[in-house]
């Protein structure tokens, strides 16, 4: 490993990486670990053909640090981490190889806990299961949650409620106008529970069979050009498809006054975050609205095992989460993802602090 490596985990403060090699099944995989403060490193398995090694490194050290946020701004105990494979999922899956990967997960003794992601499926989580406990993501005849999406749709609402509160002072969506781009699996959910609050909806997918159902289903309107769905005039742009679609070309031309959606990294870079910011456009960080199904998921880590209600309860909360992050950024003057960050950040420090309290305590105690 490069020196460059050991700087970028110092400038970020990671913990560990771990690189795995079986030439039996032809396992290369990379774990990295960022920060174990509020729990165990969790993060989903992705399997990509990489250019080389070190992006492969660097992808599972920047994921690794995004999972980090996620959970601590979602108000779930587990730390970041993620695992890479490096290999084409279509090509080179093999029940040996996830085993394989499985072997080396238990061997670091629950630091790490896996999930599905990019390129891995729940087939190959059943795999991994069979050679160590610590994967989350899983079929529920397995004990996983089973589907995650509504939940994640639950939390996309609530973001948007919270939105509203702050620009328009009421959480209402009745009659408010929405425009869903990408009715896969959470934009579809999402239009679901929109059509519950008397929301006026309108939907584009690439995938004209996607479109179809969503209106055989709901009755809503659709639009027939998806990729400029970000200049419709509606209140909320949800943007339930691809990440990178703030950017350059559809900055300037938003015209809701609120972003919210469930698609991962929708800013393409943080300047267009600060832009929006000026625009006086308010939008739901990204990782805060589309943390529904990641807290559904991990419910069945605590205590107990899997409890619906509370899993609910939780994502429900993420209306909540999303006022604090508004409340932080008018205080502080600062873009709403950056908000995002300081929250998760303070959240760790402060659970990092009171759990060396209780530390000290048992050392005093025992
Ligand atoms: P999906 O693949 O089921 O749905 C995505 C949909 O977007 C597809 O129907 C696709 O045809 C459509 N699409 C692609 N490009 C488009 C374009 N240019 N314009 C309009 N539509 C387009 O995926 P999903 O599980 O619904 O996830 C959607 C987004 O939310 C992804 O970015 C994903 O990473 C993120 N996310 C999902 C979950 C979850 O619970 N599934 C959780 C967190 C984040």
């Amino acid at each position: 490993m490069s020196l460059a490596q050991f700087d970028y985990m110092e400038r970020y403060d990671y913990e560990n990486l771990f690189l795995c090699q079986d030439r039996s099944v032809g396992l290369k995989a990379v774990i990295a670990i960022h920060d174990t403060t509020l729990g165990p490193a969790t993060g989903g398995c992705r399997m990509w053909t990489y250019a080389d090694e070190d992006g492969a490194i660097e992808d599972a050290l920047r994921l690794a640090r995004g999972m980090t946020y996620k959970y601590a701004a979602a108000g779930v105990n587990l730390g970041g981490g993620k695992a890479v494979i490096l290999g084409d999922p279509k090509r080179d899956k093999s029940e040996a190889l996830f085993r394989s990967l499985g072997r080396f997960i238990h061997r670091l003794g629950g630091m790490y806990i896996t999930g599905e992601d990019v390129g891995t499926t729940l087939r190959d989580m059943e795999w991994i299961r069979m050679e160590t406990p610590f994967v989350v993501t899983l079929p529920s005849a397995w004990g996983g949650a089973g589907p995650i999406s509504p939940a994640t749709a639950l939390g996309v609402l609530q973001s948007m409620r919270a939105c509203l509160e702050e620009v328009y002072g009421s959480a209402d969506l009745d009659g408010r106008r929405v425009a869903v781009q990408g009715v896969g699996n959470v934009g579809f959910e999402v239009v679901k529970l929109l059509e519950q609050t008397g929301a006026r909806v309108i939907i584009g997918d690439i995938d004209e069979d996607k479109v179809k159902a969503a209106v055989a289903e709901f009755g809503v309107e659709a639009t027939d050009d998806p990729d400029r769905m970000h200049a419709l005039d509606v209140d909320i742009y949800c943007p339930c498809a691809l990440g990178g679609v703030i950017n350059d070309r559809t900055v300037e031309h938003i015209r809701a006054r609120i972003v919210a959606g469930s698609a991962n990294n929708q800013l393409q870079e943080e300047r267009h975050g600060d832009r929006l910011h000026q625009r006086e456009i308010l939008y739901a960080p990204d990782y805060i609205c589309n943390a529904g199904g990641t807290i559904y998921d991990t419910d069945r880590l605590l205590p107990g095992g899997m409890n619906q209600q509370r899993a609910m309860e939780n994502v429900r909360r993420i209306y909540d989460t999303m006022r604090e992050v508004i409340r932080i950024s008018k205080a502080e003057q600062i873009p709403p993802y950056l908000a995002a960050d300081r929250f998760a950040e303070r959240r760790i420090v402060t659970v990092g602090r009171a759990r060396s309290l209780a530390s000290s305590l048992d050392v005093r105690l025992g």
